[in-house]
């Protein structure tokens, strides 16, 4: 049963159109200046079934979702977890929706995914720890060792205009629940604290971000 840290729906800011992004639970690479610190614990989060994951998936798809973004976390610390739920959002995708792809990142280089079976479903991936030392401008990446690699037709088709593109702002969203305050995106460096310092200046403060231990 996987372990989530969260999912939301529409996400715009990680993958082309509006998108069910999932964020797996448990990461052990330990990235220098990860701004995900909060899914590194394998036991924080919370198991959904996979049968459950895939009604969200469901209703997203109803809702004209165009794709489905799996990030954490590490999702690939959770190798069974990931391949059956890829596999039943496939399964639903080429019933209901074909032209939604899904999209996975890992922070594992391609020479270190030994069993690729968790990725076969996956239409495109983006591989490599995050290195705080190598800037980039690349959407969706957080810096330039990350590799977006299209992996089936429907992937070239979505992701091949964007291999090299390089927006003018990282593209972010920001959501409220009754618990926290999150963000979805890739930003650039500096661009969470520039935030926190604007926020400060108008009297809002964190009490806990999730890029600082
Ligand atoms: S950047 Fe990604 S791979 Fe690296 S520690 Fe954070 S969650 Fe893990």
């Amino acid at each position: 049963m996987p372990r989530v840290n969260r999912y939301g729906f529409p996400v715009t800011a990680l993958g082309p159109g509006r998108r069910l992004a999932v964020w797996f639970q448990g990461c052990a690479l330990a990235c220098r200046g990860c701004l995900a610190r909060d899914t590194w614990d394998p036991g924080g989060g919370a198991e959904i079934t996979v049968a459950e994951l895939t009604r969200v998936w469901a209703d997203a798809l109803r809702d004209g979702a165009d794709g489905l973004t799996v990030s954490g976390g590490e999702p690939l610390a959770q190798p069974d977890g990931l391949r059956d739920f890829l596999a039943a959002v496939a399964e639903l995708r080429d019933d209901l929706a074909p032209a939604a792809d899904l999209l996975v990142y890992t922070g594992y280089e391609p020479s270190e995914i030994s069993d690729g079976t968790a990725l076969a479903h996956a239409d495109a991936v983006i591989t490599g720890r995050y290195d705080v030392t190598r800037p980039t401008r690349l959407i969706w990446r957080g810096s330039a060792n990350q590799v977006l690699t299209p992996r089936t037709p429907l992937g070239r088709d979505r992701y091949g205009p964007y291999l090299d593109h390089e927006p003018d702002r990282a593209p972010m969203q920001v959501a409220v629940d009754d618990r926290d305050v999150w963000f979805a995106g890739v930003p650039r460096r500096g661009d969470l604290n520039r935030l926190r310092r604007e926020l400060a200046a108008r009297g809002i403060t964190f009490k806990e971000v999730s890029w600082r231990g």
